[in-house]
């Protein structure tokens, strides 16, 4: 796979502020990014809109969507499907954007199996109290499902060492500049440049000729 823009994953904690963190990269850098738009069964929260949060979507149509390979990943969450559409992601990568998927642990870890340029990054609240403390104050699911994502939290806290970065969201404004930055950063990578490396071997091997 040859593609101009870089791939990032993020995950992190429910609460941990992933997607008011994406908000503020898309508002401050909106030629840079694009943002894959996931379909999930899940239902919709107040203010989420289809086709710009989430594609909310039926299990039956779900499955369908596996069933024509049209996912690039998928994974249960929390009693809900939720997966990454193939075809906006490699358009935009193509188009030479950077293209962020926002989704949790199992999905991440298979889109760097297929993908190993990835990049992997998970974000996290400086500590377990504030986090509590986010998911309570958004205000948007009940008691019982509040503790299901606490207690899916310790299990995605598991894996986070197979991510390329750990990145804390203290101040928002400190953390999206350093996701920024991180992306960035990954540009400037030897692998990534390899045919502008070829193409400056080439232009200097014709200095090194008559040597
Ligand atoms: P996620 O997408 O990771 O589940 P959200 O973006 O919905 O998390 O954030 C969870 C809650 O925490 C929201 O109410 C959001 O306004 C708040 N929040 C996000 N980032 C910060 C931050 N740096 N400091 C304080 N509150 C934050
Ligand atoms: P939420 O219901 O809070 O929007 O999302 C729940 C979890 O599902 C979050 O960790 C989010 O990152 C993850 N998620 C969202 N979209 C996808 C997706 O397409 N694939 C996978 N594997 N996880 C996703």
């Amino acid at each position: 796979m040859k593609n101009k823009g870089i791939l990032t994953v993020v995950s992190g904690f429910s609460g941990a502020g992933k997607g008011t963190i994406m908000k503020e990269l898309m508002k401050n850098y909106s030629d840079t990014y694009a943002l894959s738009i996931s379909a999930t069964t899940r239902a919709p929260r107040p203010g989420e809109v289809n086709g710009r949060e989430y594609f909310f979507v039926s299990t039956e149509e779900f499955e369908n969507m596996i069933a024509q390979d049209a996912l690039i990943e998928h994974a249960q969450y929390v009693n809900n499907y939720y997966g990454t559409p193939k075809d906006y992601v490699f358009e935009q990568l193509e188009n030479g954007k950077d293209v962020i998927l926002e989704i949790e642990i199992q999905g991440a870890l298979k889109v760097k199996e297929k993908y190993p340029d990835t990049v992997l990054m998970f974000v996290s609240p400086p500590n377990a109290a504030e986090l509590k403390s986010r998911l309570e104050g958004r205000g948007t699911e009940d008691a019982a499902t509040i503790a299901s994502r606490l207690s899916r939290a310790w299990q995605e806290a598991q894996g986070v060492e197979k991510y390329d970065y750990f990145v804390i969201n203290d101040v928002l404004e400190d953390c999206v500049k350093k996701v920024h930055a991180i992306i960035q950063n990954e540009h400037a990578r030897a692998f990534r440049n390899q045919e502008l490396i070829d193409t400056i071997k080439n232009e200097l091997k014709e200095f090194s000729k008559g040597e």
